[in-house]
C-alpha cells in the first residue's frame, strides 16, 4: 500500500482566483480600499490568517462607517460553497486513488479554522482517509514521519519546493511531485491582474529546489 500526503492550497485549489480575485474583489466592492484590505491583511497573517480576524481588523483599523456584521454576512453567503475553485483535475485525481486502495491524506499548511474553512466549503474532506493542517512552516515532514512505517510507498504532491526540500532531506525515500498550476506565458507577466491571479502561486513556483522533484504541472500526469 502507499500512502499518498496531497496539499490543499495552489495544489487542488486556485487559493489565488478565490482569495487575491474574487474575495478581494468582493471587500473592495463593499466600501474598503485596498491600502486598508492589505494593512489588514498583513497585521492578521503573522500570528495565524482567518478571515474572520480579518474582517475584524478591517473593522477596527481602516472605515468607522463600515458595518461589520454585515459584511461578515454578505462574504459567508458569497464564499460558503467554494467547489468551484479546486482545479477541474482535483476531484477525478482524487477519486482515482481511492479506487486504487492506497491511502490518501490531506496534509495542508495554515491556520487550522482557515485551511479548514476552505477544505470544507470545496466539499471534498470525505475524499480523504484523514485530514492534517500543519501550522508549523516547512514541518510536514513531521507529520509524514509519523507514517513511515505503514506504507511501502510515500508519495507527496505539493506546490511548494521548500516543503518537498524538506521532506526529501529527512525521508530520501519519499516520492515527490512538484505542481506548478501557473500558466508558463504567464509566469513573467508584469500584468496588475496577472500578478493578483497567481500572486502566492508563482512566488512558491520561483524556488529553487535543492533535492529533485517531479515537476507537473496538473494531477493527471500523477496517476
Ligand atoms: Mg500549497
Amino acid at each position: 500500500m502507499a500512502i499518498y500526503f496531497i496539499d490543499f492550497d495552489h495544489t487542488l485549489f486556485d487559493t489565488d482566483k478565490f482569495f487575491w480575485v474574487d474575495l478581494r474583489n468582493k471587500i473592495l466592492e463593499n466600501g474598503i480600499n485596498i491600502s486598508c484590505w492589505d494593512k489588514s491583511y498583513k497585521k492578521v497573517r503573522r500570528d495565524g490568517y482567518t478571515l474572520e480576524k480579518h474582517i475584524n481588523e478591517i473593522g477596527k483599523t481602516c472605515n468607522k462607517n463600515i458595518e461589520i456584521g454585515k459584511l461578515k454576512d454578505i462574504i459567508g453567503n458569497e464564499f460558503s460553497d467554494l467547489k468551484k475553485y479546486l482545479f477541474n483535475d482535483s476531484v477525478s485525481f482524487l477519486k482515482k486513488l481511492k479506487h486504487g486502495g492506497d491511502k490518501i491524506y490531506l496534509l495542508s499548511f495554515g491556520n487550522s479554522d482557515w485551511q479548514n474553512y476552505k477544505v470544507e466549503g470545496s466539499g471534498i474532506s470525505n475524499l480523504f482517509d484523514d485530514v492534517f493542517y500543519q501550522e508549523k512552516e516547512n514541518a510536514k515532514i513531521d507529520k509524514i514521519l509519523e507514517f513511515k512505517n505503514e506504507a511501502e510507498k510515500i508519495v507527496v504532491v505539493d506546490n511548494s519546493t521548500q516543503q518537498l526540500d524538506e521532506i526529501k532531506n529527512k525521508l530520501p525515500s519519499a516520492t515527490t511531485y512538484l505542481i506548478n498550476r501557473v500558466p508558463k506565458n504567464l509566469m513573467d507577466s508584469k500584468t496588475e491582474q496577472d500578478i493578483l491571479r497567481f500572486k502566492s502561486a508563482r512566488k512558491y513556483a520561483l524556488q529553487i529546489p535543492k533535492y529533485s522533484h517531479h515537476k507537473v504541472s496538473n494531477l493527471e500526469e500523477i496517476v
